[in-house]
């Protein structure tokens, strides 16, 4: 293992049941990849090609996730979130759930998805402890959608997702809008009127650079700052404290209104000083930040039997303070092609 940043304190003990990186940031929620595979191409996310895909070998069993979630919720861990790449593009992620409800200390498992493949889905979900979705939708208009995914016939299945989600009773239901100059920004304020009728979270998400977005991550950049100037146009905005999560995002709502419109942004306004998590990839690497390079390989270990929790603990002692994401360049993303290969 080898570290770009050695923080001066490290604190975690097993003991307490709390993990506290070394800036005293408490860690309870992690961020975990099922696979680096996606039906979709987002024009932000991956590249048209795709991506070099890992191999079935490489990639972590459901049982081997849940031995390691077992370890970290040991040691402090509350709260989960399956994302990918596309989650349910992966076989069976019911399964997977009932294995992670099951491990002691877990109160809380989320999902984020395209939510394509969400309305079959869904129920069995719910079921197995799902509790609440976040759904990718970047427009409203179908052509757009769809050239925006790189593929056909997105909204209406993303649509029906969204329904389903509303009849097995996810909540809170949050639908996640990267802004694009230029391809989506006209339509925040279209995007912020669905949290008036039903209890929807609409985010706004800055977009943030990788290797295979540097041009649209620079010329199409929007703050989130003007996002909600354009929405403060429509009607006027209270900040509100928003729906349970655990997220950066801040959050306001029209008067009245059933949901509330949030925002998030990594570029214009950091916000790791609120940091709460860690990532596990899909090839059982842990990262302690979504960007830089550093990272711990578990799988190798898990499988040859080797004890987890100091490999854990150093990951923990390694988070750095911040990420060094700069506009318009790849250097502080430490190499990341794309935000699928380490769950967004
Ligand atoms: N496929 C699922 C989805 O789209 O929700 C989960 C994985 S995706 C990588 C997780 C989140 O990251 C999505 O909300 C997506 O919009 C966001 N995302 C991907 N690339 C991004 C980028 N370069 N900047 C900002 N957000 C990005
Ligand atoms: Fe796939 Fe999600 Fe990336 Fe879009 S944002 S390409 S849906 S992983």
């Amino acid at each position: 293992m080898s570290y770009d940043v050695l923080p001066a304190r490290s604190l975690s003990s097993g003991a307490s049941r709390t993990m506290v990186d070394g800036f005293g940031r408490r860690i309870e929620y992690l961020r975990i990849s099922v696979t680096d595979k996606c039906n979709l191409r987002c024009v932000y996310c991956m590249p048209e090609e795709g991506l070099p895909w890992l191999r079935r070998g490489e990639i972590l069993t459901y049982e081997e996730i849940a031995g390691i979630v077992r370890v970290m919720a040991g040691m402090g861990l509350r709260r989960l979130r399956l994302t990918g790449g596309e989650p349910l593009v992966r076989k069976d992620l019911p399964r997977l759930v009932d294995l992670l409800a099951a491990v002691p200390g877990i109160e809380d498992i989320a999902l984020s998805t395209n939510a394509v493949l969400l309305a079959p889905l869904a129920r069995r979900l719910r079921d197995a402890g799902v509790s609440r979705v976040n759904i990718s939708l970047d427009s409203l208009r179908p052509e757009r959608a769809d050239a925006i995914a790189r593929r056909s016939g997105t909204l209406a299945r993303i649509l029906e997702g969204l329904d389903a989600a509303h009849a097995v009773g996810f909540d809170p239901i949050k639908i996640n809008v990267v802004l694009m100059r230029g391809e989506n920004d006209d339509e925040v304020a279209g995007f912020a009127e669905l949290s008036r009728a039903r209890p929807l979270h609409v985010r706004f998400i800055e977009v943030m650079p990788t290797e295979s977005n540097l041009e649209l991550s620079a010329s199409g950049f929007l703050s989130c700052d003007e996002a909600l100037a354009r929405v403060a146009e429509v009607d006027a905005l209270e900040p509100v404290p928003g729906p349970p999560g655990n997220g950066p995002a801040t959050y306001f709502r029209f008067p009245g209104a059933q949901g509330t419109i949030g925002v998030i942004t990594p570029m214009s306004h950091n916000f790791c000083s609120r940091c709460n998590r860690m990532r596990l990839t899909a090839d059982g690497q842990l990262r302690p930040c979504l960007f830089g390079t550093m990272q711990t390989p578990l799988r190798d270990a898990l499988r040859r039997g080797e004890p987890l929790q100091p490999l854990i603990d150093e990951t923990l002692r390694v988070k750095p303070e911040k990420h060094l994401l700069v506009q318009g360049s790849s250097a502080g993303s430490g190499g990341l092609i794309a935000l699928s290969q380490t769950g967004g």
